[in-house]
């Protein structure tokens, strides 16, 4: 396929139809001639086919030009057929975090938020739309919901579901997973798929590319047809194509799963902050690492934090068990610290001399 371009520069042939998203499709490249070699083909009916390989004659500019059609043609139906329609809603920080790399990718991107970040949206190719109605008659095939998490059960219900599609994809992107899930069943019509998601990093954590980070899903709802299964799949790959390591897991799990890892990462992230910390040109590595973690966990908003407590039931015991295990660290060194200060204050010199002159 690569020689393609090269073969053809020497006939007089009008310049190549743009290849829109081409070069920002890449698992439809051109290595996927290999696996639909079909579609890059003439048809069997049509007449240049055959006739260089058959008879080993020169090309022709008439077989070159309809061979070329053909391929840029189907080429630009795979991609069309991948690129998707999705609208964000909830702008902020993350909202634009994700848009970024779905404008990479090619996809046709509209977002709604109740600030209004329209220049943002413009700089990354965003089309913005204040009211949610404007935005639902756009009819994407995606709605992704990535409000704050307290705000989340406000920004859904505000959304007119009578002018989208029947057929639209809600995925969310909260980073807790029970809540979002028992809100979109009770509140989605039953006509909507639904798929949960948690991308676990953020614009610190993920500023260098997505590469090997987690990406967690629960296939909520999935209408058992084609059409959106391959949507559902088209939407995951957005992230397999960047690396992400893609987990599949329930919603409850990824709640028990995060108490752990999630909301004691930014506990402590906030507990750092609260000691104000400052380099020092003698830093160990593991202070290094500390600064990093308040730096990370506290340039999310207070409202994600909360959200995590909030809204995961397994939180609250976790609070209860770093309370119980900073205690039971204090009494430790505490009770050490006590035990020197009595043997001190109520040992003689001579207890010690008496039992030495014993030992020996
Ligand atoms: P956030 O503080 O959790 O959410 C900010 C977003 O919520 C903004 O779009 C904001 O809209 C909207 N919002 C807040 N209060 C609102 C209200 N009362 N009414 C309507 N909209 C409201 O910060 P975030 O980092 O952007 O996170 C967004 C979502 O992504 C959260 O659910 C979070 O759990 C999830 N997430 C975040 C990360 C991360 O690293 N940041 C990672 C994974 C998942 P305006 O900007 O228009 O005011």
């Amino acid at each position: 396929m690569n020689s393609t371009p090269l073969r053809f520069a020497s006939l007089s042939l009008p310049p190549s139809p743009p290849r829109r998203f081409h070069h920002k499709l890449p698992s439809y490249g051109p290595k996927s001639a290999l696996f639909f070699p079909a579609l890059f083909l003439p048809p069997r009916s049509c007449p240049g086919r055959g006739s260089r390989r058959g008879r080993g004659g020169p090309a022709r500019a008439l077989d070159a030009a309809q061979s070329f059609d053909y391929e840029s043609r189907a080429l630009e139906d795979l991609e069309n057929r991948s690129r998707l329609k999705i609208a964000i809603v909830g702008f902020g920080n993350f909202g634009q975090f994700l848009a970024r790399t779905f404008a990479k990718q090619g996809h046709a991107l509209l977002a709604h938020s109740r600030s209004d970040h329209s220049v943002a949206a413009r700089s990354i190719g965003v089309d913005f739309y204040g009211d949610p109605h404007d935005l639902c008659e756009q009819h994407p095939d995606v709605v992704i919901l990535c409000s704050s998490i307290l705000s989340s059960d406000a920004v859904l219900r505000s959304l007119p579901f009578q002018r989208l599609r029947r057929s639209t994809l809600f995925v969310d992107v909260l980073s807790v997973k029970e809540f979002p899930k028992n809100l979109f069943l009770r509140t989605l019509p039953p006509h909507f798929d639904i798929l949960c998601t948690h991308p676990m990093f953020g614009p610190e954590s993920g500023k260098h590319g997505w590469a090997d980070l987690p990406f967690v899903y629960e296939k909520v709802r999935i209408i058992d047809t084609e059409e959106r299964v391959d949507r559902c799949r088209r939407f995951l790959d957005i992230f397999a194509r960047e690396g992400c390591r893609m987990v599949e897991m329930s919603c409850a799990e990824h709640d028990e799963n995060s108490a752990e890892s999630q909301f004691l990462t930014h506990t402590i992230g906030r507990i750092l902050s609260k000691l104000q910390l400052k380099p020092t040109t003698i830093a160990t590595k593991g202070y290094e690492t500390l600064l990093q973690l308040e730096e990370n966990t506290c340039s999310d908003s207070f409202d994600l934090y909360n959200g995590l407590f909030m809204y995961n039931y397994n939180s609250t015991e976790l609070l209860e068990r770093l309370d119980m295990a900073f205690d039971s660290v204090k009494k430790e060194l505490l009770g050490r610290l006590h035990d020197i200060v009595r043997k001190q204050l109520f040992e003689s010199p001579d207890d010690d001399d008496e039992r030495m002159a014993k030992d020996s």
